[in-house]
């Protein structure tokens, strides 16, 4: 991979600008490597920042849904020109195999601006009508104010394109901030977004969480918060966002349940899990974690899942050989290094394979099958965040459905049987923004994307955020019974 220019300046009222706060270190995770030195925004930087997005707001709103929806395809168009560069980045930075950023993180980030460019064009609501005699109402959605939007590391851009995409189609002006761990690829797309953005309407600016971001959160002028990230922070900023009554759109973890049922696709089921429980190294909040099979189909599960899972690459020299790349930083690959020792300190927890911090360099750790585990220990009840899958063996489907209700996560989940009676039956009662049946993880930029219970309550995607990062007004006006 050629190494791809390294963009430090942050976008502040339209103009790139270098970070006046202090520098951070950007490692890269596949070698642990330093990349380069961010410097964070000042204080002084933020204040500019909302600022200039509190001033772009009134002509940033008038603006019609077709002129917000040219400058979504314009940046759509930017991310895709810019495909090789933005995976370099991404690559480098998360340590992502290469060919994967290219072929999954980056179109998808296209097609999540063109797919908001088309919805804020034909949104549908309420018909207008005389619902008291002698006066007309009709109902208006418009824009919030100013969003503050953070973004975590696990996916950079494409949860950059999840915020900024809906946020300004409706209308909304920004103040975004990427994880401190993972800035590359937004700063990579700034001088383009400054190009085909007015001022102030987007700012970029970096920075930790209990500096920058608290800030952020903290100022009275930003009137919403976005999150995607760790249930603490979130109550964090929920505390903070009660103190000027601001909105919250929160995206939180997530533990999925995946039940697997006597007369499922064991094929399908082992090639579902291998894939969609181990990709991005299991930095994925959706991620196929949490089995539980049925007694007659556990054992052969297992078995075969144990030997997929151990020949799931990763750490090779040649980016197209690896299907993983490893944790973020040395402090998530322990952290999922202590999850794991803790459960086969438990004697009825079988390592079926992995279950080691990688020898090599990087931050890398051995996709984990792990079985025997119980509904109540540790490891099925909280969020590794890491190439970790227990399987819970269950007799009875109501058993498997109260399990994997038992959490208090509320994310996704998924069934997995070829009786559709079945599926359908459990899909029902499962407790999750999202159920998959015979599949997982799969996302459309039409459906929306979100959680219940701890996993936050903001849709991602779909018309259904659009309307999240707007609000209903009603007009009404009167005008008598009798024509002249
Ligand atoms: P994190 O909560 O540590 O950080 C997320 C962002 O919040 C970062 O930009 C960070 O700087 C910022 N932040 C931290 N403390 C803050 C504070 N007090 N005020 C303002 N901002 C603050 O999460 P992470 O480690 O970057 O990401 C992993 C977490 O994100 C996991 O729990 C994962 O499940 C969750 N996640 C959820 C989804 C979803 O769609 N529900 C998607 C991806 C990740």
């Amino acid at each position: 991979m050629s190494i791809p220019t390294l963009h430090s300046a942050l976008l502040i009222d339209g103009q790139l600008v270098a970070g006046e706060g202090a520098a951070e270190a950007i490692l890269n995770p596949a070698t642990g490597e330093s990349l380069c030195q961010i410097a964070d925004a000042s204080l002084d930087q933020l204040e500019a920042a909302v600022q200039a997005a509190h001033r772009a707001f009134p002509t940033w709103a008038r603006t019609t849904p077709a002129q917000r929806a040219s400058a979504l395809l314009a940046i759509a168009d930017a991310i895709e020109s810019n495909t090789e560069q933005l995976a370099a980045l991404e690559a480098l930075n998360c340590g992502k195999p290469l060919h994967l950023a290219r072929q999954d993180d980056i179109p998808a980030c296209a097609d999540v601006f063109r797919f908001f460019a088309g919805a804020v064009r034909c949104q549908q609501g309420q018909l207008a009508g005389e619902y008291l005699p002698g006066h007309t109402s009709m109902v208006r959605r418009d824009p919030v104010g100013v969003v503050a939007s953070i973004a975590p590391w696990n996916y950079p851009l494409m949860m950059a394109a999840w915020k900024i995409a809906p946020a300004l189609a409706a209308g909304n002006c920004m103040v975004f901030k990427p994880s401190e761990h993972t800035p590359l690829s937004i700063l990579a797309l700034a001088p383009a977004l400054a190009e085909i953005l007015p001022a102030g309407v987007l700012n970029i600016v970096c920075g930790g969480g209990e500096g920058i971001g608290s800030s952020l959160v903290g100022h009275p002028k930003v009137r919403m918060v976005s999150l995607t990230g760790d249930i603490v922070t979130g109550q964090k900023i929920l505390q903070s966002a009660a103190r000027t009554l601001k909105r919250t759109h929160l995206e939180l973890g997530g533990k999925a349940p995946v039940i697997v049922c006597n007369d499922a696709d064991l094929d399908a089921v082992v090639q579902g899990i291998r894939t969609h429980g181990y990709y991005n190294a299991g930095q994925d909040c959706t991620a196929a974690c949490r089995i539980y099979a049925q007694a007659g189909i556990h054992d052969r599960l297992v078995a075969e899942l144990g030997d997929a899972v151990a020949s799931i690459r990763f750490a090779r020299k040649k980016d197209g050989d690896n299907e993983i790349g490893p944790l973020i930083s040395a402090r998530q690959r322990d952290r999922v290094a202590s999850f794991v020792e803790r459960a086969l300190g438990q004697p009825h927890i079988e390592r079926v394979t992995g279950a080691a911090v990688h020898s090599g360099p990087g931050f890398y750790y051995q996709p984990t099958l792990l079985a025997g585990c119980k509904q109540h220990d540790e490891i099925v009840q909280r969020e590794v965040f890491g190439p970790v899958v227990t399987v819970t063996r269950f007799d009875g489907l109501d058993q498997a459905l109260d399990w994997a209700n038992d959490s208090e996560y509320g994310l996704a989940s998924s069934v997995w049987t070829q009786n559709l009676d079945k599926a359908f039956q459990l899909a029902g009662r499962l407790q999750y923004g999202c159920t998959w049946i015979n599949t997982h993880f799969m996302l459309a930029s039409e459906m929306p994307h979100g959680g219940l219970k701890r996993s936050g309550y903001g849709k991602d995607l779909s018309s259904d955020s659009l309307q999240d990062y707007s609000v209903v007004r009603h007009i009404m006006a009167r005008h008598g019974q009798q024509l002249e």
